[in-house]
């Protein structure tokens, strides 16, 4: 068994009646799973699949939310108000996050929004923990009343091990309490700090997925998948506090460690959320003795070699895209001669995350600037002079058509150009809206072109970029790989 079996059983052994999510490394795989198991959908975007979430919960009904790091910015509106709003039924995001970005447009570490929103944050480390974490989750959740955050990774989900099924019978139908409402926004953040966050904390003292081994006068914290690296490799008279669970931490728990122990190491990926919580000295990112990012067993091995040190010299030099490997554009992709035009023509260019993020690289270098998932359209209307927006139509289902709106009702100047293929051809071609009939029903100016056409698309561009206001070229193809 594999970590996402785990978490298929898990979700099934909580009575879970929804999972909705978005794709994307590495969480595609996990919805994937899930089969005919469970009603599933991919939703357009995360803020969405979480406020489909919310409702299931407040009908009564246990939920969950599968996305990627990324997505975790996306919904951070709804699951930060829903903490201090309350909840009913249990519900859990699974946030998969990329250390060392393997397939993502940022490294960035979803455990930090157990801090912003303040709501419990799971971190297991092997398939049995993932397990665990799942089936304590969505009774926390309930017990709380907020939405509890699950981190994992790839190599957690792709991790071997076995793990034994709980079917004890622990879902009692738990719905809204519209009570809440006889409160204001303040009284429901007051009401938070005196009831949810104390019983969080006083969980966070017993919760059993957070394990103390007593060994000597050397010690390491970790957390996630690294700390089944680190009881690989640790010294047999080196102690170690696996933590399962890493908000809020247990502060008891820590400050007895910290208080057992001369030196102690902190090992954790991405960045350092436990180490930045700690009071007194400790070792770890801060001191050089363990990167950002991906944590593997020869850095845990050359930490524990320096231990004895306050400080280990460490260089980072910036990975450029010639060490890595370049990742074009697909050689038989249908939009090479859109792109081709647009290259001829002396605009800034804004993309999107989408395949379109592949041509920012040679031989296209057609970028400006790419920031986010849907990000395309808004970007092009700040340029200081008429641009391009390339975006896919995930991308602009996704938030694009908010970009669109905008520059609509503030009279942007821009030429927006979609890449209709009708799937996500970057997260593994899952199906997506037409939004044809919406988009001409906001621009007026919308034309269809076939990019594989014998046209000359550089001159309708061009024509696009001397009018007035704002066009929008839908470039309709199929992706040959899906
Ligand atoms: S996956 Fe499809 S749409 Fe994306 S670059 Fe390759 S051929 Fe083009």
């Amino acid at each position: 068994m594999i970590g996402t079996d785990a978490a298929v059983c898990a979700l099934l052994d909580s009575g879970v009646k929804i999972v909705t999510g978005v794709p994307g490394y590495p969480v595609t795989g996990l919805m994937e799973a899930l089969g005919e198991k469970i009603r599933h959908e991919w939703s357009v975007n995360e803020k969405v699949a979480l406020e489909i979430a919310l409702g299931s919960s407040v009908c009564g009904e246990r939920s969950a939310v599968i996305t990627k790091h990324v997505g975790m910015n996306i919904l951070s509106d709804p699951l930060i108000t829903s903490a201090t709003n309350t909840i009913g039924a249990g519900v859990v995001i699974f946030a998969g996050d990329d250390p060392g970005v393997q397939k993502s447009q940022n490294e960035q570490d979803s455990r930090f929004y157990g801090l912003i929103a303040e709501v419990p944050v799971f971190d297991p480390s092997t398939p049995e923990a993932l397990y665990l974490s799942i089936r304590e989750a969505f009774g926390l959740s309930e017990k709380v009343s907020t939405t509890v955050i699950i981190r994992i990774t790839d190599r957690l989900l792709k991790s071997e091990g076995n793990f034994n099924r709980i079917n004890k019978p622990d879902y009692k139908p738990q719905s809204f309490d519209k009570k809440i409402w006889h409160l204001t926004m303040l009284g429901k953040h007051q009401r938070f700090h005196s009831t949810s966050f104390p019983e969080m904390c006083k969980y966070a003292e017993r919760c059993q997925l957070n394990v103390y081994k007593k060994r000597g006068t050397i010690g390491i914290i970790s957390s996630g998948f690294p700390s089944s690296l680190v009881e690989s490799v640790i010294p047999e008279n080196f102690s170690h506090l696996s933590l399962g669970l890493v908000n809020p931490l247990p502060q008891d728990m820590i400050k007895r460690f910290l208080d057992e122990h001369e030196r102690v190491l902190v090992v954790e990926e991405t960045e350092p959320v436990i180490e930045k919580q700690l009071p007194g000295k400790v070792s770890g990112k801060h001191t050089g003795h363990m990167p950002y990012g991906l944590v593997e067993i020869k850095d845990i091995q050359k930490a524990i070699e320096n231990i004895h040190k306050d400080n280990v010299a460490h260089n980072i030099t910036s990975q450029t895209v010639e060490e890595r490997g370049e990742r074009p554009v697909c050689e038989d992709c249908p939009y090479i001669p859109l792109y081709s035009a647009i290259k001829e023509l002396n605009v800034p260019v804004a993309g999107d995350l989408g395949c379109a993020i592949l041509t920012s690289q040679p031989p296209l270098s057609l970028l400006d600037a790419a920031f986010s998932l849907g990000s395309a359209i808004g970007t092009a209307c700040g340029f200081n002079r008429k641009g391009i927006a390339i975006i896919g139509d995930f991308g602009l289902a996704h938030s694009g058509m908010a970009g669109l709106i905008n520059a609509v009702h503030n009279k942007h100047e821009v030429v927006v150009v979609v890449l209709q293929n009708d799937i996500a051809a970057m997260t593994g071609g899952q199906q997506v809206p037409d939004l044809t009939g919406l988009v001409e029903s906001c621009v007026q100016d919308t034309e269809i072109i076939n990019p594989q056409a014998d046209i000359d698309i550089k001159g309708l561009l061009e024509e696009k970029l001397k009018k007035k206001g704002i066009s929008v070229v839908l470039a309709r193809a199929r992706c040959p790989r899906y």
